[in-house]
Formats: C-alpha cells, structure tokens, sequence
C-alpha cells in the first residue's frame, strides 16, 4: 500500500446553478479553458461532455 486517499462527490450549494450558467461567460476569455464535471450533475457523461465543449475551441471533435 502506498497510500490511503478519501473521495467525496461534491455537494453542490444554492449557489450553483448561477455559477455553472456563467461557464460560456468565461471559459475561453484569456485562452483559459474550464473543464470538468462541476460544470454539470458530476457524472462521467459530464465529463465528457465538457471536455468536447473545451475541444470545439480548438476545432476539435469526436
Ligand atoms: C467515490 C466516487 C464515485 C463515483 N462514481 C461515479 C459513477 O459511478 N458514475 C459516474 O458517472 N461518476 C462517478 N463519479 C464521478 C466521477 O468520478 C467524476 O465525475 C469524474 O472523475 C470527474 O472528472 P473531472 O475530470 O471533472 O475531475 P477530476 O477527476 O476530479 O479531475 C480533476 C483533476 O484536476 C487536478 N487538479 C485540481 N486542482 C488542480 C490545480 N490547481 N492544478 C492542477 N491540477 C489540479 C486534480 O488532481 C485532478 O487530477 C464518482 C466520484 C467519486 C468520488
């Protein structure tokens, strides 16, 4: 064993729809980049989605 790790799946706060709403507001202003499944419900389908999100900025697709 090298080492001993606690996850957790966020737990999202009444703040957070308004903050997931500012993701177009600025991902991409400074070619900075926001990925990941925060800016949804968390899942791998999520993750996915915000990736190809983060890679149509880049003319990329799947
Ligand atoms: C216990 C558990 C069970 C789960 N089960 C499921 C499931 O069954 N089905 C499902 O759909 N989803 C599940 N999930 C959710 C799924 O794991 C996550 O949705 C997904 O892994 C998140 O991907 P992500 O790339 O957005 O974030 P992460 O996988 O958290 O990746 C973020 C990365 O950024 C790095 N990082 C953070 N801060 C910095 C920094 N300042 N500089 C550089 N790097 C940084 C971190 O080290 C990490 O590698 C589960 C999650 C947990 C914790």
């Amino acid at each position: 064993m090298i080492g001993r790790f606690v996850y957790h799946h966020p737990v999202f706060d009444k703040n957070a729809p308004a903050a997931q709403a500012g993701h177009e507001e600025i991902s991409g202003v400074n070619r900075t980049h926001y990925c990941g499944v925060y800016w949804a419900y968390v899942f791998h389908e999520d993750g996915r989605k915000s990736a190809l999100a983060a890679c149509k900025y880049f003319g990329k697709r799947l």
